[in-house]
């Protein structure tokens, strides 16, 4: 059975977010370290990290995922940009080691008009650099399809995948950045050319949103379960399709202003994995 959950806040202290997901009826969660409009990957005191230890020691919340923030450009042509991508990817790697967090997801960045190979080439290296603890896998993450953005092509992702040491990489799939890169994950043939590019093995997690845009969009605007494009129906086809079950499931859906939407959209998730 998949575990689920959402993205949750680390306010106050990282211990915090297990309240919080549970308080939502998560399984699995997905935090940031430190603050993702920011460079700095800030450390964790001793407390703090023993406050995180005796929540994750109760069993109830795992896997646990830590997204970077969105300012490290992994890909970028310029060597002080991408050393300091390096570093804060390394940093975070290391808190997770400290913490006992598996893994860390990470987009690819950009190549800012210097032409892909160039971006992937200096992907491949800044995460074989970055991957310091054999204990913490780096996830790259898919994209929509944003002006020069690495990722959106799966055989881009695959590329780069393959050119990471093994033990210690993995790929995040999300499935609002698949459909407005132009796979339709409603239909199987899709379903069948994605697990051949990436391979659905080397997923163990999916970001699942829906989409706000159509096919092919190429904009990066997600969508609460359901109301989007990909839709119920879309879904349950996608989960129908089989190698994409098992995996933990995690959700960047947009508040909604209904009272307890995150409960009421976990129950649709349950009824979709149900019916699928
Ligand atoms: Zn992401
Ligand atoms: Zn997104």
């Amino acid at each position: 059975m998949e575990r689920f959950g959402y993205h949750v806040s680390v306010a106050g202290g990282i211990n915090l977010s297990f309240g919080r997901a549970t308080a939502l009826g998560c399984s699995a969660m997905q935090i940031f370290l430190s603050n993702p409009r920011g460079w700095e990957i800030r450390g964790i005191g001793t407390e703090e990290r023993e406050r995180f230890s005796i929540e994750l020691g109760k069993g109830k919340i795992h896997p646990i995922f830590v997204h970077m923030p969105y300012l490290p450009n992994v890909a970028s042509p310029k060597d002080g940009i991408r050393e300091k991508s390096v570093r804060a990817i390394k940093e975070t790697v290391e808190r997770c080691e400290e913490l006992g967090i598996g893994y860390v997801i990470t987009h690819l960045g950009s190549h800012l008009g210097e032409g892909k190979q160039i971006g992937i080439k200096n992907a491949i290296e800044s995460i074989n650099e970055a991957a310091v603890s054999k204990k913490v896998k780096i996830l790259i993450e898919n994209e929509a399809g944003q002006r020069n953005s690495i990722g959106s092509d799966l055989e881009d992702i695959a590329e780069i995948y393959s050119g990471i040491e093994s033990g210690v990489r993995g790929i995040c799939l999300d499935t609002c950045h698949l459909f407005a890169a132009g796979y339709d994950i409603r239909e199987e043939e899709i379903l069948d050319r994605i697990d051949h590019i990436v391979g659905f093995g080397n997923v163990p997690v999916l970001h699942l949103n829906d989409a706000k845009y159509g096919l092919g969009s190429g904009k990066d605007r997600h969508e609460n379960l359901g109301n989007g494009f990909i839709g119920r129906n879309g879904f349950e086809r996608f989960f129908g399709y089989g190698k994409t079950r098992g995996k933990s499931i995690i959700m960047e859906t947009p508040e909604m202003q209904a009272e307890n939407w995150e409960e009421k959209e976990i129950e649709l998730l349950k009824g979709i994995l149900s019916r699928a």
